[in-house]
């Protein structure tokens, strides 16, 4: 066996919470390892979710011609028969880019990069596992930091045979498009894919045990996409539990606790997470983690051995990319005592449905609940000129405003481009701004940015109102 090397910092897992880590660390001179199973470099992120899914997404909208039907009529397509090897050959150069462009910053920054499974000796220890290498590597940290992520959790009684009955890594190797599919579970994962089949043509039944989808978004803007996602097809079984998912040469039917059964083509399970801490030894490191292999961490990302950090979906909630970068960066920073502020609380949610949805701040529900008064400012995108131009008269935008002291309290986005006008309102809040920004700012013309101007107007209309009827 060869000598242990020692580092600073060891990251285990290259998604972005361990990339993040790892170029902070390396920011700040330290010496860094990350270490990473063979040919996931960029993590679950850039190889079988966020970025293999938004691609499809973006090769499903542009191949079916979906956003351009209100222009060129409901036949529109850029391709008729669409192909997996249409999809994917864009998946596949994204992930190839992607996965580029993690190798040359790990590189530039000077992170060593050890393919193979790592596992904890002891606190500091980690062994490298990789079978087709003859030497065995064992590296050391003087910190270290846990971002394993996760796996789709798959549950008992339930055989995934890879073709007919699949999870969200599955349905990346599809060798055809199905005809008809089931999908179990409406979060976010299982409404992104329903709507990506359901616009390819795939006549999609959504089940889900709870009432209802989605629940922590902004309840009128779910409705709007149920709507949407109904008009292409798609079925929504609520309050639903799948008892029985049975494979024939055929297809599959779906048997749920209310008696119904529902054949399908294929069968898509979208049922929640695992973290991927089975395989890591951790108590040699002191360690547990709980049912859902999730280890537990401070609000410093600190796991209960001082040293040892975990950070990204291996933690829970709420589990995005985009969190997972930031807490790598600031259990590095913790770790090496950089100076900096926690997490920002207010982080826009994003939904790739189709069409979009985002949101950023409270929603009315919350407001309410907590008895705080707000009015309601709504732009319609059939009302603003870049709306008709695209093609988009169904899109939304709606903000929620202090009544007290005109602060923006949430901003809520339905329809083309919710994920990045969100940013806006972000901004806004941010800086703790109130509604009149909207009101006084000029906005290009046209723009769906405007939105945000018609909505502002919308709200103070509301508050003359209020104020003339109380005199
Ligand atoms: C279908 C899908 C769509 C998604 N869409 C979005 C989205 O639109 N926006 C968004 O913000 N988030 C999205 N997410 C979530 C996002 O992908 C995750 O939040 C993010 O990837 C988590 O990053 P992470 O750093 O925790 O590590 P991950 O990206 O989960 O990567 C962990 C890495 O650790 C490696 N690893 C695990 N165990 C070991 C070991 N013992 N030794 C060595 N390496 C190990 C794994 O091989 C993996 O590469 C999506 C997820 C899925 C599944």
């Amino acid at each position: 066996m060869s000598a242990t090397q020692k580092y600073d910092l060891v990251v285990i897992g290259s998604g972005p919470g361990g990339q993040k880590a790892a170029i902070a660390a390396a920011k700040l001179g330290k010496s860094v390892a990350v270490v990473e199973r063979g040919l996931m470099l960029g993590g679950v992120c850039v190889n079988t979710g966020t970025i293999p899914s938004k691609t499809l997404r973006e090769a499903v909208v542009y191949l079916t011609g979906m956003s351009q039907r209100e222009l060129y009529g409901a036949s529109y397509r850029v391709k008729d028969k669409i192909t997996p090897a249409d999809l994917l050959a864009r998946t596949q150069h994204v992930i190839g880019k992607e996965t580029d462009v993690v190798r040359s910053q790990l590189m530039r920054n000077r992170i060593e990069l050890y393919v193979g499974h790592a596992r904890f000796v002891d606190a500091h220890t980690i062994d490298v596992d990789e079978p087709n290498r003859a030497e065995r590597v064992t590296i050391s940290g003087r910190h270290i930091v846990i971002a394993t992520g996760t796996k789709p959790a798959r549950p008992v009684g339930v055989e995934f045979d890879e073709n007919r009955v699949l999870d969200s890594d599955g349905i990346l190797d599809l060798k055809t498009i199905p005809g008809s599919m089931v999908v179990v579970g409406a979060g976010v994962i299982g409404i992104e894919y329903a709507s990506m089949f359901a616009a390819l043509g795939t006549k999609v039944t959504v089940v889900e045990k709870r009432a209802n989808m989605l629940e922590f978004c902004d309840p009128e803007i779910i409705e709007a996409l149920k709507f949407h996602l109904r008009d292409l097809a798609v079925t929504f079984r609520f309050g639903e539990e799948v008892t029985a998912v049975d494979v024939g040469s055929a297809g599959t039917i779906t048997t749920l606790a209310s008696g119904k059964q529902i054949p399908a083509e294929t069968v898509m399970y979208s049922a929640g997470r695992q973290g991927q801490t089975e395989h890591l030894d951790l108590p040699k490191a002191g360690l547990e983690a709980d049912n859902r292999g999730r280890i537990l961490v401070d609000d410093n990302y600190r796991t209960k051995v001082d040293h040892i950090y975990a950070v990204g979906d291996v933690i829970g909630f709420p589990a995005l990319a985009a969190t997972s970068m930031d807490q790598g960066r600031l259990a590095a920073y913790h770790a090496f005592g950089e100076p900096c502020k926690g997490m920002t609380e207010l982080q826009p949610i994003g939904i790739y449905s189709i069409p979009e949805v985002s949101y950023v701040g409270a929603t009315e529900i919350d407001l309410t609940r907590e008895a705080v008064p707000y009015e309601v400012g709504v732009s319609r995108y059939r009302e603003l000129a870049r709306g008709q131009i695209a093609g988009d008269s169904y899109g939304m935008l709606k903000l929620l405003v202090s009544t007290d002291d005109l602060r923006i309290l949430g901003v809520h986005i339905f329809g083309t481009n919710a994920t990045e006008m969100v940013h806006i309102g972000q901004a806004v809040m941010g800086c703790h701004g109130s509604v009149e920004y909207f009101v006084d700012a000029v906005f290009n013309f046209p723009t769906f940015s405007e939105a945000y101007k018609v909505a502002a107007l919308d709200v103070m209309n509301k508050l003359r109102a209020l104020s003339k009827f109380r005199s």
